[in-house]
């Protein structure tokens, strides 16, 4: 066996350790002088066990902290003593591929001139290819001339998603480093652009807003003075509702709704405790259950009115993510998904993170973009080419 630098090495013992993140599932294997190997399964099933390798959890615990760390979106780079055994060429190639910065992609001929060596394009593709530590030696960063994924030892879907992940964390750091907390929901309660005394007050806004400003949400809130209360909204006659909500617009349809999710509530004795004491899976399929709960207002009332973590998809977040080029699915889920696999799985940051989008919405990114002096500027695709996107 020949170490890194190609001397030769004593055969020593193998170790691994097998572990879950999300819905991805690890095996590090290395010996003495570092990690050697990192495979990743994005099946359900986990990974297979390295045969003749001794399992040591705690010989990779550093590794996997960091793992989770940079899969939750918090760290951007490794610090851990790797291994990686191929031919001097291929190290070359790893080390210039653990030099590109976190978010920014490669190609291969820039990989190769990087080298020095212009017209290895081809070998340092199957050096990319034969990568023994993925992730922790990005290979992930390197696309082809045109932006095009090319290949990928785990699949194309894994590269995509690193690449997501990588560049939804750099545009949340940057809104947060530009926004700081005003974004912030306190629950005290709620984010400063969407204020309400309480969770049920919270819930009833969630419905007003479908389809009107929030200047019209206030108004209607307003005409409720001291009733506004799950058991009014239940006795109230329907037509009264109607009339009081009025300002909100589609008040006749809006009443209905605020009647049936009373009814839910009602089913937990309006102990909004009770409510949170079930998962948010479970809860978010009652709401959807209820007439006139789409999944933007169940996810809106699970962030802000439940506590529960779920990314909110709406027009906001679609149109900034259009319009930095991430052409987002039509499929509210298949886009909620995405956003959720590339941000911190906690209530804090998923309610934060669309604060952010609502405050950068309104400031620069509006019908009318306003792109001179946005902080996203730079890794935007509609402020170099508008009109591609
Ligand atoms: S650069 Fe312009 S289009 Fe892009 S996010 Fe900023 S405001 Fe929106």
């Amino acid at each position: 066996m020949r170490s890194r630098s190609g001397n030769e090495i004593p055969e020593g013992p193998i170790y691994s350790h097998r572990f879950r993140i999300r819905n991805l599932s690890f095996l590090l294997i290395g010996d003495e002088w570092g990690i050697t190997r990192l495979k990743i399964n994005s099946g359900r099933q986990p990974c297979a066990e390295e045969e003749g390798s001794l399992s040591s959890p705690e010989r990779f615990s550093n590794a996997e902290q960091q793992l989770r760390e940079y899969f939750g979106g918090q760290r951007s780079c490794f610090d851990l003593k790797l291994n990686p055994r191929g031919t001097p060429f291929q190290q070359s190639v790893w080390k210039v591929l653990s030099r590109i910065p976190y978010g920014e992609l490669r190609s291969y001929s820039e990989v190769a001139a990087t080298l020095g060596k212009p017209a290895a394009t081809r070998a340092v593709g199957m050096a990319n290819h034969r990568n023994p530590i993925p992730v922790i030696i990005p290979c992930h960063r390197v696309v082809g001339i045109r932006g095009d994924l090319t290949g990928y030892a785990g699949g194309l879907e894994l590269k995509q998603y690193l690449i997501d992940l990588e560049r939804i964390s750099r545009i949340f750091s940057a809104l947060s480093a530009h926004y700081g907390d005003i974004a912030r929901a306190d629950y005290g309660y709620g984010p400063s652009w969407w204020p309400a005394k309480s969770p049920f007050e919270m819930m009833v806004g969630a419905i007003l807003t479908q389809n009107t400003s929030w200047k019209n949400v206030e108004k209607a809130l307003d005409r409720f003075g001291d009733r506004l209360t799950p058991v009014f909204i239940r006795d109230c006659p329907g037509d009264v509702l109607a009339d009081i909500i009025r300002p909100s617009g589609f008040f006749k349809q809006k009443a209905l709704k605020l009647k049936a999710l009373v009814a839910w509530f009602a089913g937990y004795g309006f102990d909004v405790d009770r409510i949170r004491e079930r998962s948010t899976a479970a809860l978010r399929a009652e709401l959807l259950a209820i007439n006139g709960v789409g999944p933007e207002t169940a996810d809106s009332i699970l962030v802000y009115g439940l506590g529960k973590p779920s990314f909110v998809i709406d027009a906001y977040t679609r149109r900034i993510f259009s319009r930095l080029g991430f052409q987002p699915p039509d499929d509210y889920d298949a886009f909620r998904e995405r956003m959720e696999g590339c941000v911190p799985d906690d209530l804090s940051s998923h309610d934060y993170y669309h604060g952010l989008i609502v405050e950068h919405a309104k400031a620069f990114c509006r019908k009318n973009p306003s792109c001179g002096i946005c902080p996203l500027k730079s890794s935007c695709c509609y402020a170099q080419e508008p009109d591609l996107v």
